[in-house]
């Protein structure tokens, strides 16, 4: 809709509501499927690279229920109270499969929406989880370039979201409640690995119980030696040891302190060189994703792969040919059309 180079001017060095509409296009317009409007956000995020990588990106998760909006309006009210400016993405790819958000109510954070320095935009609707985190990853770089320099990625807990959130963040916040450490099954390795940081949220209910959560949980990385993590899935922690902390997001206790240890860790990466690593990878990371979805896409578009595909899977289905050599014959159609030659 909107000329892009109007639109980068607006997000450098609009007035402070004239750039947060300017955000807003922006992203719709990245996450449109029209193919002009693709082209259109290609060339703006081009255009607004140079201005990106400055923002801090914390991502967030826990079940629904555990706080998360409560928590991010806490965080987010003191930060701006101290001039940052702190953009609020999700990443939900329930929104597709449900036709609601889990994450896009809008009475959520009500103070922090309204704050000038404040941007809060839902999770990107439709498609797979692939679509939407690679929407997210876009709409960072232009809240980065809109000057936003604390970028908060929120998900629910909830398996593959929360590794699509670690990939795209600087630090991995985990949100529990205080009996989590009563049922430390229910806490998943995995979690345990993408997390740099653990909080136990609601310590005001029972802070004995967020005392023996924190020290069960603390005690629980020790054993899943998780302390260094040379080879963790973030492996870039650099001499950091994933932290437990208690607060309370509804009485807005224990922030700062968990902003002290957010900056600790920020310190520990940037000396170390590990931030730069954790977002190099990243970019490859998605590079590769993006590449692996398009060519699935124009695998399934090929007119001599779905001229064969049908017959094909009917064929491995009987037990009358050998999925793997199914699969070859497919991609030996498919290559046929890629070199040039259409191969109908
Ligand atoms: P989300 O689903 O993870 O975003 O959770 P919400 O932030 O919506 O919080 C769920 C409920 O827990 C709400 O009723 C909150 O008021 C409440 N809540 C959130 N944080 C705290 C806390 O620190 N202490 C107490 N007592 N309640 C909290």
């Amino acid at each position: 809709p909107d000329d892009p180079t109007g639109l980068l001017a607006a997000l450098l060095g609009g007035a402070p509501m004239a750039r947060r509409r300017a955000m807003a296009k922006a992203i719709t317009l990245l996450e449109s499927t029209r193919p002009d409007h693709r082209r259109q956000a290609d060339a703006l995020l081009n255009a607004l690279l140079p201005y990106t990588g400055r923002a801090w990106r914390l991502g967030i998760s826990g079940v629904p229920g555990v706080g998360k909006s409560t928590f991010i309006e806490a965080l987010g009210l003191h930060l701006v109270g101290r001039g940052h400016r702190v953009a609020v993405l999700a990443v939900d790819p329930s929104s597709s499969v449900s036709g609601g958000s889990i994450l896009g109510d809008k009475t959520r954070m009500e103070k922090l929406s309204v704050h000038e320095r404040a941007f809060i935009r839902p999770s990107p609707s439709g498609g797979n989880l692939g679509g939407v985190a690679a929407k997210t990853r876009e709409a960072i770089l232009v809240c980065e370039a809109a000057g936003y320099d604390v970028v908060i990625v929120e998900t629910v807990g909830v398996g593959q979201s929360e590794t699509a959130v670690a990939d795209m963040t600087d630090l991995f916040c985990v949100l529990q409640l205080p009996n989590a450490g009563d049922d430390l099954q229910a806490i998943k390795k995995g979690i345990m690995e993408l997390a740099d940081l653990i909080v136990i949220n609601k310590a005001d209910l029972d802070p004995d119980a967020a005392t023996r959560a924190q020290a069960q949980i603390t005690s629980a990385l020790r054993l899943l030696g998780l302390h260094g993590r040379p080879d963790a899935a973030h492996g870039e922690a650099g001499g950091w040891t994933p932290r437990v902390l208690q607060l309370s997001a509804l009485q807005a206790s224990g922030i700062e302190a968990f902003w002290q240890a957010v900056q600790e860790y920020r310190a520990l990466q940037e000396a170390s060189g590990r931030l730069t690593q954790r977002r190099q990878r990243q970019a490859r990371a998605w590079m590769w994703e993006r590449i692996d979805a398009g060519l699935r896409e124009a695998f399934a578009r090929h007119p001599a792969v779905r001229a064969r595909l049908p017959a094909l899977t009917d064929d491995v289905l009987a037990g009358r040919v050998v999925a793997s050599v199914a699969a070859r014959e497919l991609l030996a159609c498919f290559e046929v059309g890629a070199n040039g030659d259409p191969g109908q």
